[in-house]
């Protein structure tokens, strides 16, 4: 029967399920010439849900 489709969540590989990633961003400082500042944002592959949602279609079944 189509019209479902099935859904599989999978831990996010980018963030490891935290939902969240550290990098660093340059903070320009006129005064100290600047410096990298760990920040923590949402993780934009899994959009901060530290799971990926895969959407597959039903496979046919094949016979013959
Ligand atoms: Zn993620």
């Amino acid at each position: 029967m189509y019209g479902i489709t099935p859904v599989k969540t999978t831990r996010c590989i980018d963030c490891d399920g935290e939902g969240t990633l550290e990098t660093e961003r340059a903070c320009p400082d006129p005064i100290r010439g600047g410096e990298l500042v760990g920040v923590v944002e949402e993780c934009w592959y899994c959009d901060g849900t530290g799971e990926i949602t895969d959407y597959y279609a039903e496979e046919d079944d094949l016979d013959g």
